[in-house]
């Protein structure tokens, strides 16, 4: 089957939240044809499926509910004129700017001035995990969760254990309260709960959920429905837990699939593209934004980022040069995990937000982060405790000490 053709000057993948704000802002810049597409029906990205309050705050201003900001967001890109096409996937590159997409109308080929990627995140499954034991039904992520639960209406089960102790696997534990299931345990290797207070607290107090720490789930069993799940803890304990309903939550891998049929570089720490503080990755005119480069923000960060992108997919539209040397590696020391942006370059303006964003992959208490370039110490934070799973923010004021010759940046914990 022959591909139609089309023309746009940006093409925007992923019409959740960072595709929908880089496409508004880039509109409101001036550039020309922008299309936004999605192979989900519904335009919004995750938000259209979480049910709950507590989007919008750093972007809109306004704190609305998951399907209330996806709305939002769609109206919004109506009126900048951006034309969002629902139900297509892109699949394929047939050039450094051509994407092939499929939808209901066949195969398209886009040739575009500027691409964004903005494919988001997604928790890692139980296959990815590794955990052994029977194959049965009964077992979801949050994101398949909701999409049973609220999207599609469909019964989930009686007796849950939640796998997970970060803010999705608490989301996860009040749909399934909502639909009336029972959640026997949160389940977490880390010393504690990865959340605000308040909600380890609702879940804790108020219902009564308790969570087992330091534990892992060692079998699931049960066939053709799933009857329990083995935790081992640390000491050696093994512990049987009876339930219908497995959810696997959090510890999320970027949707890096179209990325990587472009051959664009991964960082090997978040798994996302490569990116400069503008959301440019190492191949001109293809940038990156959203949980696709830092899996998982929140939607006010991700909107944020691509917001950011699109001021520098703006300026390269209106003939500003693509950067010609490679730009200065930003590394993370054990037991940081990875940063974003993790290339800088010097003198050429701030990351999205003024920040870099940062994960730890141990508990580390009273610590600092030291910023340096080779021997020259560019920064240092006051002493506080940095958890897995936890959103770190380090503002970027010491990028304007940065020389260009004097080799990578390194963030590491004192
Ligand atoms: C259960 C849960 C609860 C959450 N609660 C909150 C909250 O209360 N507040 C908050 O601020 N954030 C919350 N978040 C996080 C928030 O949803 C994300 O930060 C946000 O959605 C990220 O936006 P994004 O645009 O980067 O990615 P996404 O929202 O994931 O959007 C990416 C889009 O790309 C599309 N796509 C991917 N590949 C292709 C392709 N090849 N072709 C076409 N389309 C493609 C996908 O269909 C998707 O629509 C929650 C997340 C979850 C899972």
């Amino acid at each position: 089957m022959t591909a139609g053709e089309s023309r746009a000057n940006l093409l925007v993948v992923g019409a959740g939240p960072a595709g929908l704000a880089a496409a508004i802002e880039a509109r409101r810049r001036g550039v020309g044809r922008v299309i936004v597409l999605d192979r989900d029906a519904q335009v919004g990205g995750v938000p259209h499926y979480t049910q709950h309050i507590g989007y919008g705050a750093r972007d809109l201003h306004r704190v609305l509910s998951g399907p209330a900001y996806a709305r939002r967001y769609a109206g919004l890109a109506r009126q900048a004129g951006v034309e969002v096409l629902e139900a297509t996937s892109a699949i394929d590159w047939e050039g450094p700017t051509r994407v092939l997409t499929t939808s209901r109308d066949g195969l398209r080929s886009w040739q575009a001035d500027a691409i964004l990627l903005a494919t988001g995140c997604r928790e890692r499954p139980r296959t990815a995990r590794l955990v052994p034991g029977d194959r049965p039904a009964g077992i979801f992520t949050t994101g398949s969760l909701q999409r049973f639960g609220d999207a599609h209406d469909l019964p989930i089960g009686h007796r849950a254990v939640v796998v997970g102790a970060e803010h999705v696997s608490f989301s996860a534990v009040h749909t399934l309260l909502r639909h009336g299931v029972e959640v026997a345990a949160v389940v977490t290797d880390l010393p504690g709960p990865q959340t605000f207070r308040a909600l380890r607290l609702a879940t804790t107090d108020w219902h009564k959920v308790p969570v087992v720490t330091r534990a892992t789930i060692a079998a699931i069993t049960g066939r053709p429905r799933v009857t329990g799940v083995r935790l081992r803890r640390d000491d050696g304990l093994i512990a049987e837990i009876a339930c219908d309903t497995v959810v696997f939550t959090g510890d999320w891998i970027p949707d890096n699939e179209l990325a990587r049929l472009a051959d664009l570089p991964l960082d090997s720490g978040t798994r996302g593209p490569v990116t400069d503080q503008w959301l440019r990755t190492p191949v001109a005119a293809v940038f990156a934004a959203g949980n696709l480069v830092h899996a998982a923000e929140s939607a006010d960060v991700a909107a944020l980022t691509g917001r950011h992108a699109a001021v520098a997919i703006a300026s390269y539209l209106d003939g500003v040069p693509w950067p010609g040397d490679p730009a200065l590696p930003v590394r993370v020391e054990a037991p940081l995990r990875w940063v974003f942006p993790s290339r800088l370059r010097p003198g050429d303006g701030p990351p999205p937000r003024g920040r870099f964003v940062l994960r730890a992959s141990t508990v580390a208490d009273r610590a600092r982060l030291l910023v340096r370039q080779g021997p020259r110490r560019l920064h240092a934070t006051s002493r506080q405790r940095y958890t897995p799973h936890r959103s770190i923010s380090l503002p970027a004021h010491w990028i304007d000490d940065v020389l260009p010759d004097r080799g990578d940046i390194t963030i590491s914990l004192d």
